[in-house]
């Protein structure tokens, strides 16, 4: 492998982290190993780090032209992206439109019920302890996150969710819920909190907006089979197929009903 030359920062379940070329910057490697229930269930899911790292790239770049701020810099290859270098926060937030997942499970709320509004939670990011539920109070209090980063990870998250809703619904997808993180930026004595890791199917609920299907790790978490070719699909609404893959005469994304 042509990453092997480089030195590696950091190895997670999804992506691997290594030294960029220039001061403050990483290259970010997306792998097809997938995990799920904290790591409980391993598997790989052919083509998805090539397909990630396509809709992450995608998403990436349409956020920062509305001017949130994001880690990406440039794609590279197939598999790997150029980011700045930020420290990251360890604090999962999630935003959620329609109750799925834990929430429904907690709540005891049907999967699929509209939510009033969208609702935010905070996360402590740490495998050892199943990345807990946490409040303001505890980010604050133990120091993970000022009340003004939270501030701007709040203000970033909701336009991020308004934006990727109507993005998706454009093509057809509703966006049930997803996960950010964000990092802090250091540049010339300033500092700002950018949006960092990744936005793909394997970290946001899609659904098919007419029919429901799932169109994201649902499929993997819940053994529903076709995972790749959902998200395939995710990208060929997007208009984004990896070369190889589109058909010669597919031009951009289209537009549903
Ligand atoms: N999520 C994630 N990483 C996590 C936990 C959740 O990317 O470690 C995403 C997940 O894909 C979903 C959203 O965050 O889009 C909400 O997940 P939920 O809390 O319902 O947890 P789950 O059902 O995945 O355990």
């Amino acid at each position: 492998m042509a990453t092997s030359r480089r030195r590696q920062i950091y190895e997670g379940k999804a992506k691997i982290l290594f030294e960029g070329p220039e001061p403050g910057t990483l290259i970010q490697y997306f792998k097809d190993d997938a995990t799920a229930f904290n790591a409980q269930k391993r598997g790989t899911i052919t083509g998805k780090g090539v397909l990630n790292n396509r809709i992450s790239e995608y998403l990436m770049t349409k956020l920062n032209e509305i001017g949130v701020p994001t880690h990406f810099v440039r794609r590279l290859n197939m598999r790997e992206q150029l980011i700045r270098e930020v420290e990251i926060i360890p604090i999962e937030v999630v935003v959620r439109n329609i109750a799925a997942g834990s929430l429904s499970k907690r709540l005891g709320i049907e999967e699929g019920t509209p939510l009033p509004r969208s609702i935010v939670e905070y996360y402590y990011k740490n495998d050892k302890l199943g990345d807990p539920m946490v409040s303001e109070e505890h980010i604050t209090a133990f120091g993970w996150a000022t009340t003004q980063d939270i501030d701007d990870i709040l203000q970033l998250s909701l336009r991020v969710n308004d934006f990727l809703s109507g993005l998706f619904l454009g093509i057809g997808i509703k966006l049930v819920d997803f996960k950010l993180e964000f990092g802090r930026l250091y540049t010339n004595d300033e500092m700002r909190i950018v949006l960092a890791d990744e936005i793909s199917p394997d970290n946001c609920r899609l659904w098919d907006a007419r029919t429901n299907e799932k169109m994201d790790k649902d499929r993997f978490r819940q053994d529903l089979g076709k995972v790749e070719e959902a998200y395939q699909e995710v990208a060929r609404r997007l208009g984004i197929l990896p070369e190889g893959v589109a058909p010669a005469d597919f031009k951009g994304p289209r537009t549903m009903q």
